[in-house]
């Protein structure tokens, strides 16, 4: 089965030579599956995906015409795949349900530290000599309230790293984690009473029609003046417009995001020569109090194996004309 692998770099890449075998044959390209590029996928059985490529339905069609009936997706969502329409032509999407929970919870947590007790600035204005610490003041995490917003893989093991920390939790999921209740005490609310009673809260629930801007003007107003938001799930989950508008009356006291609605054309690649033509995204990271960091959240060793191992697998399931275990269309 011969295999074009979009979106690699240099630090996925090995990873993929480490852990194949089998009857497969992958041509790497850095490019990202889009309108523009689903050309180059002419002659091969399957594709391999990232969250930065686009499988809508014109790329689909173009790629049931040249023959590939197989996606491997290197991530947990599939928002970036419209899989009615892959279900329609009989291509088969099989995603990593599960890599490392711990690599996006422990950033979550970093985003968090890292605002709260001001390490970036703390950093910048330490390397001009100036050591004062006047704005340098945070809060003590024990004895907070963090709201968590979907309590899956990595919610959870959100939550036990706060626990760990002395927090109290809040959570809003429509499905209740009876083991994660017990170890930590997690407290299920609707998303109005977590929004109303939390310190922070820390978005790990999925993008879909359901969840698109769940954080609006109207979620994050009921929220707690100076609540520290934190997203590392989806930027489409986030009303940048509405986030804006929220830090600049001061409700929202920082923002860590690994994730925005428009970053596509952003993250992932090197902008240092030109000017990033993106308004929202200007006045976004323009905040002092915002920290971005470019959907890389996922980014550990143990998640980048567990991505190529299980992908590798999906893939050979395809080859020796088996179903993938993991396909989900
Ligand atoms: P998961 O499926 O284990 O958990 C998702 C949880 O969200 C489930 O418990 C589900 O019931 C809950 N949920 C669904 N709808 C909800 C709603 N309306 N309100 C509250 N909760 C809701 O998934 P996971 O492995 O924990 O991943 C969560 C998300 O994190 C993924 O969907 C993905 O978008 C994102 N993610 C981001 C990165 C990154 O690098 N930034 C990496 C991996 C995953």
């Amino acid at each position: 089965m011969k295999i074009l692998i979009y979106s690699t770099y240099g630090f996925d890449k090995p990873f993929f030579e480490e852990a194949i075998h089998g009857k497969l044959e992958l041509v790497y390209t850095e490019k990202q599956l889009n309108e523009e590029t689903v050309n180059l996928s002419k002659g091969f059985d399957a594709v391999s995906l990232f969250t930065s490529d686009q499988a809508n339905e014109t790329v689909l069609e173009k790629l049931y015409s040249f023959g590939v009936m197989y996606i491997a997706l290197r991530s947990v969502g599939h928002d970036h795949i419209d899989l009615k329409k892959a279900r329609s032509l009989g291509i088969k999407v099989a995603n990593v349900p599960a890599y490392s929970p711990y690599s996006v919870a422990e950033h979550a947590v970093a985003l968090l530290l890292a605002l709260n007790r001001k390490l970036i600035l703390g950093q910048k204005i330490m390397q001009i000599g100036d050591y004062r610490l006047d704005n340098l003041v945070g809060f003590d995490l024990n004895g907070k309230t963090i709201g968590i917003i979907g309590t899956g893989k990595i919610g959870s093991a959100f939550a036990k790293i706060m626990h760990g920390f002395g927090c109290t939790l809040l959570a809003s999921d429509p499905i209740e984690n009876k083991e994660l209740i017990q170890e930590t005490n997690i407290q299920y609310k609707t998303l109005e009473e977590v929004c109303k009673n939390s310190d922070v809260v820390s978005v790990h629930c999925p993008l879909n029609n359901a969840t698109k801007y769940m954080f609006n003007r109207s979620t994050f107003s009921l929220m707690k003046k100076g609540v520290f938001f934190i997203n590392t799930a989806r930027g489409s989950l986030v009303n940048t417009e509405d986030l804006i508008e929220m830090i600049e009356n001061k409700t929202i006291a920082a923002a860590g995001l690994d994730v925005y609605e428009k970053e596509k054309h952003i993250f992932f690649i090197n902008h240092s020569h030109h000017k990033i033509e993106d308004h929202l995204y200007t006045i976004l990271r323009s905040h002092p109090n915002v920290l971005i960091t470019g959907h890389q959240a996922f980014l550990t060793n143990e998640a980048l194996q567990a991505i190529a191992k299980t992908t590798i697998a999906n893939l050979n399931s395809w080859a020796y004309n088996a179903i993938s275990e993991n396909e989900i269309n």
